[in-house]
């Protein structure tokens, strides 16, 4: 006699505790992931019922889309396919719960049953991942076209800047010497002094120049090595307070430097680099503060880092602009972000001395960003600069070095 076939819900009913127990076990990693879990595999699992008894597939489509939707967001980096996964390991976690808890007989109808819905259910999540995934590659290659279109236009636009700033000096240079040439064909007596001086501080503006971009392009190619010395951060400002002092003064700027918790700290960095990253900030701290303003250096300790901020009480910088301007060549497409720009406190310079900053920091494993209202020259809303710098502790290779150096000096 035929046997009567035993509706698969029941079927479906008595293995449900087992399957639910056997996935949790085995894709959630506690307690909390657990109950979440459950959660869905009780939809999930009432959803295939439906779809078992009905026939009708699109009643998994829902559950599905959520847990595809879900996933392909995490997941789109690393290109895991993970409910993908999840499923293969759910229909054979459904094979091993009917060898524990079925008959032969249930076990095959029930396998009959619900194959074709898991089969349907990976084609819709391997569908929906393939398409995000897609929309997702084409949306990164677009992203990286845009990038490479303003490389290309910041990179002439640098050149043309970069050309620019050369010529000024250039030209200063020339004039001097055109100057000396009609006072040696006039037979006038020659006021050498100021002649040279004048001269020399062209040559200076072309050098510095020179030495900026020669470290963008270290920096650009990660050729910037790294001399690491202990020094304490005081021993730099205090460089940086007499350096500073006459051109401050003659701005009638207040340079603050403070003295904080962690300057005299015994740091490990390149300091002739660090120094030279503050120094750019100061720089512009001073440039783009109008005279009678006020800057202050100071800082904190950090877990692991040295802050250092500068504060300024100059024209400040739009929102828009506060990450343009630690871009190589990013600022200088922007002629009204170039220093030659229309205030007339601002003083020359090539554009580089952010993107410099901010390289130096990162070879040394901190980072540098602005913080400002906006850009106001009547305002002046003013600038912070924080620089991270971490705390490296003195290495095994330096500790051998101070070693060998002891043993030397005593030899
Ligand atoms: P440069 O000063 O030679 O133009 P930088 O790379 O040092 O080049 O700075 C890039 C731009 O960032 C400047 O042209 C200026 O627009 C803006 N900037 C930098 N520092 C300040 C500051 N303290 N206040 C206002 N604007 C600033």
């Amino acid at each position: 006699m035929p046997r009567k076939p035993e509706p698969i819900q029941k079927i479906l009913v008595k293995i449900r505790p087992v399957w639910i127990q056997l996935v949790g076990e085995e894709l959630a990693q506690d307690a909390e992931m657990r109950a979440s879990l459950n959660e869905q595999l009780e939809r999930f699992f009432d959803l295939l019922i439906q779809t078992a008894h009905s026939g009708d597939t699109a009643w998994m489509d829902s559950v599905l889309l959520d847990w595809a939707k879900s996933s392909t967001e995490t997941n789109l980096e690393t290109g895991v396919y993970q409910v993908t996964f999840l499923l293969n390991r759910m229909m054979a976690l459904m094979i091993q719960a009917a060898k524990e808890t079925l008959t032969k007989q249930q076990a095959l109808d029930l396998l009959a049953a619900v194959f074709p819905i898991f089969t349907y259910g990976l084609g819709v999540v391997a569908r929906y991942e393939m398409e995000t995934r897609v929309a997702y590659i084409s949306s990164e290659m677009e992203k990286a076209q845009k990038q490479l279109a303003r490389v290309d236009r910041s990179k002439s636009a640098f050149i043309s800047v970069a050309a620019h700033e050369l010529k000024t000096p250039l030209t200063l240079i020339d004039g001097y010497a055109s100057m000396m040439e009609d006072m040696l064909r006039e037979g006038k007596g020659l006021p050498l002094d100021s002649l040279l001086a004048g001269m020399r501080s062209g040559i200076q503006r072309l050098r510095s120049i020179v030495d900026d971009m020669l470290d963008v392009s270290m920096i650009d190619n990660n050729l910037l090595n790294l001399n690491i010395q202990p020094i304490q951060l005081d021993t730099l400002l205090e460089i940086l307070a007499r350096d500073f002092h006459s051109t401050v003064q003659r701005r009638r700027q207040t340079l603050e430097i403070r003295h904080f918790e962690g300057s005299d700290q015994w740091i490990y960095v390149d300091s002739a680099r660090i120094l030279q990253a503050i120094r750019n900030i100061l720089e512009n701290a001073v440039k783009y503060t109008p005279d009678g303003g006020k800057i202050i250096v100071d800082g904190r300790t950090l877990p692991g880092f040295i802050e250092v901020t500068v504060q300024d009480t100059g024209i400040g910088i739009s929102l828009e602009n506060q990450s343009v301007i630690f871009e190589k060549f990013g600022q200088l497409g922007r002629l009204e972000l170039h220093s030659t720009g229309k205030t007339k406190f601002k003083g020359g310079g090539a554009g580089l001395g952010l993107p410099i900053a901010r390289g130096i920091l990162e070879a040394h494993g901190g980072s540098i960003w602005v913080e400002s209202e906006g850009c106001d020259e009547e305002k002046c809303p003013g600038s912070t600069f924080h620089l991270l710098i971490p705390i490296r502790t003195e290495t095994a290779e330096t500790k051998m070095k101070r070693l060998f150096d002891e043993l030397e000096k005593k030899e």
